[in-house]
């Protein structure tokens, strides 16, 4: 638990992003009766708990654990697992991952070396469709085939491959070469130097996309004969009332959430389809976060646009926290308003939110 201006802030891993009906049930409840009610998305596909009490950490780890979402105190931190979002449901994808994410997983837990991860060290299972492998993960693996994956590592084709049976084993063995090697960097791309990793490689390296293909929004059929439903969860910010008819959901690393496996089409009060909240993200500003100069969430609520282009963060400081890791637009509180960048670089200091609005709707087009 952290401590955040509007109290205790509790993170909770969800591998590839699923969540059980039983898990579902758990989290609300402990966020109605510990925390503010809502559920945080994070851009790891994460939720977090916040306004939570000093000392509510004991019984809100006692209600995770009953319901199997923290089965290692030990390795919480570090179970950051990101997988392909439809994997197995819409027959996207060259292979199911969820036997490889849960493999991964358990491997993970496993070893108690791995418990010495940097907490920022994120894996991804892909299933070849390229949602989860671009968004930049130390550890990737990469369906390139129905029965071969390739390790990527720092989103790179290390040209090391594995049967989907032998994945989850290459991934940590990645992870422990990481942990010889590194000092005090925390990501493998801080290395500057490749993992010693032994084995044959493929002499072509495959190209590894750079830019996430996220899952559509709306009604998805599914291979089974049954549908999906894709929102967007505004801002990330997440009444899990809303979700009563989910038999599961997985959520997604753009603070969106998927109802898989639904034979009817029920109404989800706080998911969204709408073009104006497409790729919009904030942190949580004010006033959950001390550090905020403003309460963005409310700013970039209120000067969300329609229009598509480049996904725009609205962050209330410099720090950008769960800014996406793909290129953005982003909108930062600044002790003279808010300033719009684009890859680092100040495109407009606009005087008031009308004209940031306007800024950061021009700059998101601009390519
Ligand atoms: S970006 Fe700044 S204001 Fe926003 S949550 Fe992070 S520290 Fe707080």
């Amino acid at each position: 638990m952290h401590a955040a201006a509007d109290g205790g802030l509790a993170r909770v891993r969800l591998p590839g992003g699923a969540v059980t009906r039983r898990g579902l049930d758990a989290l609300a409840v402990a966020s109605r009766e510990l925390g503010d009610g809502f559920l945080e998305l994070t851009s790891r596909a994460n939720v977090q708990i916040r306004g939570l009490a000093d000392g509510a950490e004991e019984e809100l780890s006692a209600r995770l654990s009953d319901a199997g979402l923290l089965p290692s105190a030990t390795h919480e931190r570090v179970r950051n697992i990101l997988g392909s979002v439809l994997t197995g449901r819409d027959g996207g994808g060259l292979v199911d991952v969820r036997p490889v994410v849960a493999a991964l997983d358990a491997g993970l837990c496993a070893d108690p070396g791995l418990a010495e991860l940097p907490g920022r060290f994120l894996f991804a299972v892909d299933d070849g469709r390229g949602d989860a492998i671009a968004l930049r993960a130390d550890v990737g693996l990469y369906a390139v085939a129905p029965d071969v994956f390739a390790l990527v590592l720092a989103g790179k084709d290390s040209g090391l491959r594995a049967a989907p049976e032998d994945a989850a084993g290459l991934a940590l063995d990645a992870a422990r070469a990481f942990l010889r090697v590194r000092t005090s960097e925390w990501r493998v791309a801080e290395l500057g130097r490749e993992l010693p990793l032994s084995g044959e490689r493929e002499a072509e390296p495959v190209a590894v996309p750079a830019v996430p293909r996220r899952p559509p929004l709306g009604e998805i059929p599914q291979r089974d004969g049954r549908t999906a439903f894709s929102g967007l969860v505004p801002l990330g910010r997440l009444d899990p009332a809303g979700l009563s008819a989910a038999g599961e959901i997985i959520v997604t690393p753009w603070r969106g959430v998927v109802v898989p496996g639904l034979t009817d089409m029920p109404h989800f009060p706080g998911l969204v389809t709408g073009p104006d909240w497409a790729g919009l993200t904030s942190c949580a500003g004010r006033p959950g976060c001390a550090k905020s100069l403003t309460d963005v969430r409310a700013d970039a609520a209120r000067a969300r646009r329609a229009g598509g282009g480049l996904p725009v963060h609205w962050s209330g400081c410099e720090r950008q926290c769960g800014r996406p890791a793909d290129r953005h637009v982003a909108v930062v509180a600044t002790p003279g308003g808010y300033e719009v960048r684009l890859g680092g670089e100040v495109r407009a200091r606009p005087g008031d939110l009308t004209a940031t609005a306007a800024a950061a709707a021009t700059t998101r087009r601009s390519e």
